[in-house]
């Protein structure tokens, strides 16, 4: 069996809730938005679990967070790309970190 490697691109989802104190910082809450399913004859990876559940949380939190009073730091949301093959979501995110 050969392996196979096409070129393809992949995306982050990139939300951001301002602070009221620009000099704050910013609070990270990320989760990865693919999953690997069953690879051939291995075993299933479950995608509810890794990391369905996790993008559901920052999108809960996301939610919580902005139906709130405002926060002082700015916080992000992150559904990274292309985790499970190698990490390059997050990668890409903390090589190119978004401008305030
Ligand atoms: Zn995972």
């Amino acid at each position: 069996m050969g392996v196979a490697r096409d070129e393809t691109t992949t995306s982050n989802a990139i939300g951001y809730l301002p602070g009221t104190d620009p000099k704050a910082g910013a609070i990270l809450l990320s989760a990865h938005l693919d999953h690997l399913g069953q690879v051939g004859d291995g075993p299933v990876m479950h995608g509810a679990n890794d990391d369905a559940s996790g993008t559901t949380a920052v999108l809960e939190l996301a939610h919580a967070l902005a139906s709130g009073k405002p926060h002082r730091r700015g916080i992000l949301f992150v559904g990274y790309g292309s985790e499970e093959m190698g990490h390059f979501g997050s990668a890409y995110f903390a090589a190119h970190p978004p401008e305030r």
